[in-house]
């Protein structure tokens, strides 16, 4: 069973697909609006070149993942592209019993195991304006090799379905004006 979780601060799920821009609006999000913080996941997926330990993820072994689940550490935790992805309780505990409003960039699975245990989070879902648009920038960012790109736009196409199990849609065809979309809803979301 799931530990209770103090619920201070308010919760935000922000999914979409790989290469929607869900990062650089997050990242953005944390500088201007104070009582943000984002949550730290753990990751079997091997790091980036340009990634630094600890900042949006910590980069673990199978068996260390495996060592989470079986201790209840996870808030939720997926598969994806082959590799898994995992939420840390405790991070999102703490930091919601200080008042802090959490945003936690998962995926659709996760995002379902949350939408279930923490039916008060907010779901929030980024879209690209279009496939051919979110092929343009996984080429363009140049951390994903040609058959993980292709892996990416597969999940893409399914990850297109959960759409509706989300409370908003934001598509970020213009990026200033989905940052825009995206504080005004954290911020009528946090009142
Ligand atoms: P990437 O490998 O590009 O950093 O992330 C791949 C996907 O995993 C993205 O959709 C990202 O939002 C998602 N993700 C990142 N951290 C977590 C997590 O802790 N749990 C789940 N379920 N998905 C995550």
């Amino acid at each position: 069973m799931q530990d209770k979780i103090l619920k201070n601060g308010k919760l935000f799920v922000i999914s979409g697909p790989s290469g929607a821009g869900k990062s650089t609006l997050i990242e953005e999000v944390l500088k201007s609006l104070g009582n943000f913080k984002a949550s730290v996941s753990v990751t079997t997926r091997p790091k980036r070149k340009n990634e630094i330990e600890g900042k949006k993820y910590i980069f673990i072994s199978d068996s260390e993942f495996d060592d989470y689940i079986k201790k209840g550490q996870f808030l939720e935790h997926a598969v994806y592209c082959g590799y898994k992805y995992g939420t840390p309780k405790d991070f999102v505990k703490r930091e919601l019993g200080r008042g802090n409003n959490v945003l936690l960039e998962i995926e659709v699975q996760g995002a379902m195991q949350v939408k279930n245990s923490m039916p008060e989070a907010y779901m929030i879902f980024i879209m690209p304006g279009t496939i051919e648009e979110l092929k343009k920038r996984l080429s363009k960012r140049n951390t994903e090799s040609l058959i993980e790109i292709e892996r990416r736009l597969q999940a893409a196409k399914k990850e297109l379905d959960f759409q509706q199990y989300y409370d908003c849609i934001i598509i970020n065809n213009d990026y200033n004006e989905a940052l825009l979309n995206l504080k005004y809803i954290l911020n009528e979301n946090t009142k």
